[in-house]
């Protein structure tokens, strides 16, 4: 059983469930090199089915925007970082998550 990682807790349309869930952070990053682009996400899975909701933290950056001591934290799911992410207000406005109460 994977541990959860204590954010702020919200809710999203799941996909899977076909309605408003809360969506838990799964304290897994996910590195996606397209070109000369790096695209960061948080992947958050929905409590009840599991499925996965890409949370934006770079979009089409270059690497070379990314302190290396990042990037490399991210590659290696660093747990603190996604709690990092996961207790941001601003980062979880900008990908429209919803507080739950
Ligand atoms: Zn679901």
């Amino acid at each position: 059983m994977q541990r959860e990682i204590p954010s702020i807790r919200v809710c999203h349309r799941c996909g899977g469930c076909g309605k408003k869930q809360e969506f838990v952070n799964s304290g897994k990053f996910r590195v996606n090199a397209n070109g000369s682009k790096v695209d960061v996400w948080l992947i958050y899975r929905c409590k009840k089915c599991k499925h996965s909701w890409n949370l934006t933290v770079f979009e089409r950056i270059s690497p070379s925007k990314i302190p290396p001591e990042l990037y490399a934290l991210f590659l290696a799911n660093d747990e603190d970082t996604a709690l990092r992410y996961g207790n941001d207000p601003a980062f979880l406005k900008r990908n429209h998550a919803e507080r739950k109460e």
